[in-house]
């Protein structure tokens, strides 16, 4: 979505990329009820290198202070180092695991560009030789950040191809932290089958749909997405209820604590929210992993599934942000929206916080039914007649 420009004009609600912001916010003057769909500096998380130095300091503090049990629960992120001022840490991590396959990423690049994977420390050589500035950058002394991540190498298979899933969470505030969890998303799936053996051919590997859409087979009919209700359906099929509620379970965590491990890093602000999509990669073993966080998820669809997805997102988004002022700020469901965290974990509608069977029923139905205008029919319903009351 390209940025609207506001005039000297009034306005309300600017829904604005996030070069608009760098370049204005500091300077703006914004009424209490004006409302900006980003953070100040939404880069703590959505930069590569960022989320990593965020999440690995965030780890340290779990362990002093809630001990090894609690600061494993940040193992979702694969080893990475930032390029090229971690290069001697990340070779003495590459000397320990010989043969593995590795993946070299601009931190400040989207959609696949400027990535490759390699196995052999000259190809990063070369890479230090020739590959750190971008055309553009030729000439400038300031060279190009990349993170080199451990690449996965055993990701769970589809018809024997790789997928990973984009899901949706709405942060409206940070101090204390609110936020809420999409129930719809989707896998973007590889148009070729997987294999180690080619790891220079990116239609493999590189699961973006801005990549697997120039591959010569692409067949926009069939796309190469699936919603995410019918990969819950495929994995509780295959693996039964259980492992897949475990595998939900997994990625709600790393929804909490990446926005936990930034939550006093980001510039909190009573006029911001944030709409992130997350980029998931599942393994063979159902662990889920966490690639990406995105401050400026992409809202074009590729299929008529898709609009409507991303319509009802947009929607749902703007019920929440709720300019006229029609909710109560006690709702724990709003459309395809479900409030997963409101200072501490929200409990399922109905159930009081009480543990049922000693389990904590968390809020949380991402790849549950969407029956959002129904849900929005009652609590405008409920809403309006309480007003009138
Ligand atoms: P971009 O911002 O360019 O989209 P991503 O980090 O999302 O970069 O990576 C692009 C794609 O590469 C992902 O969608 C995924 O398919 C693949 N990928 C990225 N990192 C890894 C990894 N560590 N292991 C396996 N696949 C990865």
């Amino acid at each position: 979505m390209g940025a609207f420009l506001p005039s000297e004009e009034e306005w309300d609600f600017l829904w604005c990329d996030v070069s608009w912001l760098r370049e204005n916010f500091d300077h703006t003057y914004m009424e209490e009820h004006v409302r900006i769909c980003h953070f100040r500096n939404h880069y703590e998380l959505s930069r590569k290198n960022y989320l990593v130095k965020n999440l690995k300091r965030f780890r340290k503090q779990l362990e002093r202070e809630a001990g090894k049990l609690e600061a494993a629960k940040c193992d979702f992120f694969p080893k990475t180092f930032e390029m090229p001022s971690e290069y001697h840490l990340f070779v003495e991590e590459f000397r320990k695991k010989p043969g593995i396959t590795w993946i070299m990423k601009p931190v400040g690049r989207s959609q696949g560009k400027g990535i490759f994977l390699f196995r052999k420390l000259k190809d990063i050589i070369d890479w230090k030789k020739d590959g750190v500035r971008t055309d553009e950058q030729k000439d400038e002394t300031q060279i190009e950040t990349y993170v080199a991540q451990q690449y996965i190498e055993n990701p769970y298979l589809i018809g024997g191809r790789k997928f990973d899933l984009r899901v949706y969470v709405l942060v409206t505030s940070y101090i204390p932290l609110k936020a809420w969890l999409y129930r719809d998303g989707f896998a973007r799936f590889s148009n070729t089958r997987f294999t180690l053996n080619s790891i220079d051919d990116h239609y493999v590997h590189l699961t973006n749909v801005a990549v697997q859409k120039t591959a010569p087979d692409y067949d926009p009919e069939k796309g190469c997405k699936w919603m995410i209700q019918q990969l819950r359906q495929y994995l509780t099929a295959k693996h039964g209820a259980g492992s897949v509620e475990v595998l939900f379970a997994d990625m709600d965590n790393i929804f909490i604590k990446s926005l936990q491990s930034v939550q006093k890093v980001i510039i909190s602000d009573k006029h911001c929210f944030e709409l992130y999509g997350y980029d998931i990669l599942i393994d063979r073993d159902l662990k889920p992993w966490l690639l990406e966080v995105n401050a400026s998820p992409s809202l074009v669809a590729s299929s008529q599934e898709d609009y409507e997805l991303k319509c009802h997102l947009l929607k749902d988004t703007l019920h929440i942000v709720d300019m006229e002022g029609r909710l109560t700020g006690k709702e724990k469901r709003v459309g395809g929206f479900d409030l997963i965290w409101n200072d501490g974990p929200v409990s399922r509608e109905g159930n009081l916080g009480a543990p049922v069977n000693g389990n904590f029923m968390a809020n949380t139905h991402l790849g549950c039914y969407n029956d959002r205008k129904q849900q929005l029919k009652q609590l405008f319903r409920t809403l309006s007649a309480q007003q009138t009351a």
